[in-house]
């Protein structure tokens, strides 16, 4: 029987098998291109030109596994009690990027100084401790070099062309050339560390664990903030090119004072990225640090906002957490 003896309504039953066997390709199709799409990150970059004070904004796709995000020191207590407020103010929505960069399939990563030896039975911890050792961390951390006389650091400068021919590639001079040197630290690393407006926090180490409001998924990974190779190690052994940062401080922890932060991670080639909506820095609250006098129009919001100013001109860029995940805009 040819097609134009058949029945009508077999004929139907064939046009409307083939349209919906189309249907089926076409969604096939758009769900592998919705998955090739969502295997990449498109990273909205911005920089600070140091010359010009413009701004420049660049895009980059990055394969979602050669991302991860590092949260910084997000302590349970920190002797300032304004400092522990600020960061316990932004757990919920640290909850909420981590839970959708999770779901993207992006590693999460947590480098708690000082209090990693809370999670030593954590999955997340051991699995740390089992990664390849890379040997490549033996050079000095920012930390080291600050402990050494001048001299010494200008001998750094000139001779030891392993830590500082041009392998700091993010960071910048003030005439805008990558820095073949000391990269200028933030401001305000040095105000007392007291967020409160009569500065009268005592120091002590009340820290223990990170706060427990913050989510640790199952396939995250903790490495201890200041030892010197688990974090590079992960990079090495997970494949990670580009770090985007959040937590706290971005004027120590994030930049300088720890061994996973951005200047020593540069220095060993990965990509670092400041979060600017999910970090905040050490300033003065109520004090201005730079004329050293009360200044109550001095808010941690001016001095976070002028500490990134100062990491987009010198350091490394920074993007915002709603322009990596659109859907939490
Ligand atoms: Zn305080």
């Amino acid at each position: 029987m040819n097609r134009a003896d058949m029945p009508e309504f077999i004929q139907i039953n064939t046009k409307m098998k083939n349209k919906i066997a189309l249907l089926i390709i076409t969604l096939f199709v758009l769900i592998c291109q919705a998955q090739e799409k969502s295997k990449t990150l498109t990273l909205r970059l911005e920089r600070i030109d140091p010359v010009t004070n413009k701004s420049q904004v660049e895009t980059e796709k990055v394969p979602i596994a050669k991302v991860g995000i590092i949260v910084m020191d997000m302590w349970d207590a920190h002797w300032c009690k304004s400092w522990t407020a600020r960061e316990a103010d932004m757990i919920p929505k640290m909850n909420r990027f981590l839970a959708e960069a999770r779901r993207k399939g992006v590693q999460v990563i947590f480098s708690p100084s000082s209090v990693a030896a809370f999670y030593k039975d954590y999955p997340q911890r051991k699995a740390v401790f089992y990664m390849p050792v890379s040997r490549e961390y033996e050079y000095p951390s920012v930390d080291d070099l600050l402990n050494l006389d001048e001299k010494k650091q200008l001998d750094y400068n000139l001779y030891s062309k392993r830590y500082f021919a041009g392998t700091i590639y993010e960071a910048r001079d003030s005439s805008g050339y990558l820095y073949k040197g000391f990269p200028p630290l933030p401001p305000f690393s040095s105000t007392g560390g007291c967020e409160c407006s009569d500065r009268n926090c005592t120091e002590a180490d009340v820290w223990h664990r990170q706060n427990k409001d913050l989510v640790i998924g199952a396939n995250d990974l903790i490495v201890e903030g200041n030892n010197k190779s688990e974090f590079l190690n992960v990079c090495r052994a997970t494949g990670l090119t580009h770090l985007l940062y959040i937590g706290g401080a971005g004027n120590m922890c994030l930049t300088s004072s720890r061994e996973t932060s951005t200047i020593n991670m540069s220095n060993r080639g990965l990509k670092c990225v400041y979060l600017e909506d999910l970090m905040i820095s050490i300033s003065g609250n109520g004090y201005n640090p730079d004329t050293k006098m009360v200044d109550p129009s001095f808010t941690p919001q001016t001095g976070d906002s002028l500490v990134l100013i100062h990491l987009k001109k010198y350091i490394a860029p920074s993007a915002k957490t709603y322009e990596v995940f659109p859907d939490l805009k």
